[in-house]
Parts: structure tokens; sequence; C-alpha cells
């Protein structure tokens, strides 16, 4: 099935990013298995990671819609909000960020980059966020718009059937990349937090008819939830672009199980697995969602889950997240855990 008429998109990320193979890892491993690595990590400097490429669709469609405004939402160390209030900032538009969680001293990680773009931040208790979030955002939107300054609502982590737009044509970009490495992967694996990155690839690899099967690790919530999620971007996505698109068709596959204690709460083990691969690769993963979700993929490896000569690995980014627990970091730095030249 071909794709529908690519919608306005602004050009904001730096694409293609690259896809390289990890060989020392997959040496180290001992599996018979290579990975590689898509770099979205790459897709910019500040604003490296996966909202950038589902920000060049939302974003336009904000402009479109005549808003000089954004109002968006995320956990306090959000990468979505993060990039969402630099883009602002360069586009020159006002960026309204509702943050979950309590306002801390300092700003650190992507809260600093947050206040440094120059957005106005609310900051909200989690449990009354949670409840709230639908009309906290509508509040805003009104007084923004009551103001003189429409405003566009981006939700959770741009995930909504514009945002799938981002990586149903990343999945166009990796099918180049396969052809070029004269690969075929068997799977593709993500990090997934609110199901949009997911849900593109997931659509992508079924209407571009890449060889493998995408598997979002879920770094939150749990199986079930995500296969609603995904569905229910991709029925936005149909409902918008391609109304004959048939849901029954897509394959949506969940490896849960790596969660830990929570959201943004990793074990000693995932972090482990960061000081690994950064020793090895030079490689640097984020304990809230691409360190949970390759230790994800590590252990689905060992166990036989994932089979096959080559295994991708998207790197949604996240980096900005480490530093402010850098606390939990400390033990294992002084671990011997691979061995080093
Ligand atoms: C948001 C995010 C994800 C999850 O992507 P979703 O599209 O929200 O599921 C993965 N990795 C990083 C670093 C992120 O910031």
């Amino acid at each position: 099935m071909p794709l529908p008429p690519i919608p306005p998109r602004l050009p904001l990320a730096q694409l293609p990013t690259p896809l390289q193979p990890l060989d020392r890892l997959s040496e180290w491993l001992g599996e018979g298995v290579r990975l590689w690595v898509k770099r979205d990590d790459l897709t910019g400097s500040v604003l490296s990671g996966n909202k950038v490429r589902k920000l060049e669709f939302t974003l336009a469609q904000a402009l479109q819609d005549g808003c000089d405004t954004i109002i968006t939402c995320g956990g306090v160390q959000s990468n979505h909000c993060r990039a969402t209030a630099l883009l602002c900032a360069q586009l020159g538009l006002r960026c309204h960020l509702i943050l979950r969680g309590a306002e801390p001293d300092v700003g650190d990680g992507n809260l600093l980059l947050d206040q440094l773009a120059g957005a106005q931040i609310e900051f909200h208790p989690a449990r009354f966020y949670q409840s709230n979030l639908d009309s906290l955002l509508n509040a805003a939107k009104q007084r923004s718009d009551d103001a003189g300054h429409p405003a566009f609502i981006i939700p959770t982590g741009a995930s909504d059937g514009i945002g799938v737009w981002g990586y149903l044509m990343a999945a166009d970009e990796l099918r180049q990349d396969f052809a070029r490495a004269a690969i075929a992967p068997q799977h593709i694996v993500c990090a997934t937090g609110s199901g949009g990155t997911q849900a593109g690839l997931t659509l992508g690899a079924r209407l571009l008819n890449l060889p493998s099967q995408v598997w979002g690790v879920n770094v939150c919530d749990d199986e079930a939830w995500f296969l609603n999620k995904v569905r229910q971007d991709v029925a936005d996505w149909r409902d918008r672009y391609q109304p004959d698109f048939d849901l029954a068709s897509l394959d949506t596959r969940v490896i849960d199980g790596y969660v830990g204690a929570g959201y943004a709460m990793a074990d000693e083990a995932v972090f482990e697995t960061i000081a690994s691969v950064a020793r090895l690769e030079g490689l640097i993963l984020d304990p809230v969602y691409t360190g949970k979700a390759f230790h994800g993929l590590l252990n689905e490896l060992r166990r036989g889950r994932l089979t096959g000569s080559d295994l991708v690995f998207v790197h949604t980014g996240g980096t900005f997240g480490l530093f402010p627990q850098r606390d939990q970091l400390a033990p294992v730095l002084a671990k011997a855990l691979v061995e080093q030249p």
C-alpha cells in the first residue's frame, strides 16, 4: 500500500541519521547476532532524540492553524518538552509547559534547557497532574487564546496521528539504510513511552514492507496499555490521512518486563548496561528510556526471543536525563564490567 500524501513538514531534524554496527558489543555478547544502532540521538545537538522527528509535522500543523503559542506537557525531565521549548525559541513561538512533579531549587538536565529557552513553566504534583491534565491543558489554551495568542496543544510526547508521521518517515529512512548496508534485519527494537515512535515504526514497517518486526520495550505501564495506545495513534492517523487503512493489518509487539520500580526508576543492572555500552562503544544511553530498553533487548537476545543475523536498536536520545541521575550511576562506575583494551 503506497503512502498517502505527506502533510506539511518543517525541516528541523538533522536527517538522515546514521545506522551504525556495534561490532565490539556484538562480539562481547557472543550470541552470533550483529547489533546495529539507528542514531536518532544525533537528530540535533540540544534537539537530540526522537521528538524532533514528530515535531517536524506537529509544529508545521500548528503554524498552518495560525497559532503563535505551543502548550505541551510531560515529566520534569521530559525530553519532549525540552525539544519543544527549544524549537519554539528557534521558530519564534511562545512555549508553555505543564510539568509533572515538584519544582526543584535548581534546574538540571532537560529542565535547565527548558528554562534557558525561555519556556513558561507550571509544575504540578504527580497525582494532581494525572487526574487533571486535560483541564490544565485546556485552561492554558483558553487563557492564551483570550490574551490574543492562539494556542496549539501538543499531547504527551507528540504521540497522535500527526506525530506518527515522524517515525513513518523514519521507517522509510531505515528501508534505505538496510538497502545500503545490504541487510534485512529480522527485528527493530525501540523504547516506548507514549507510543508514537512505536506506532510510526510499526505502521511504516507494514506500509513499506520492511523485513523487520518492530518491538517496543515499555518503560512504564504494561503491554496492554501500549497495544491500545499504538492502535489509538494509528487510528487517529488513519482518520486524518488514510481512511481506508485496515487497522487489523497492524502487527504490534511489546516487550514487557523491564519497567522496574516505575517510570524513570532504573535498577542497578540498567546502570551497568549503560556503563558497559559506553565503555565498549562510546554510546551513551539514558536510565529513563534507552538504557532500560537496551537492557531489555540484551536480556531477550540471551533468552532467545530475538533471533536472526541482524538486529536494529533505535537510539531515541535522552542523554540529558542521565545527568540528574548521577547519584545512581556513581556506584557502577567503579565496577569492572567489560574488558577494555
Ligand atoms: C519520548 C522518548 C521515548 C519514547 O517515545 P514515545 O514516542 O513517547 O513512545 C524514547 N526515548 C526517549 C529518549 C524519549 O525521550
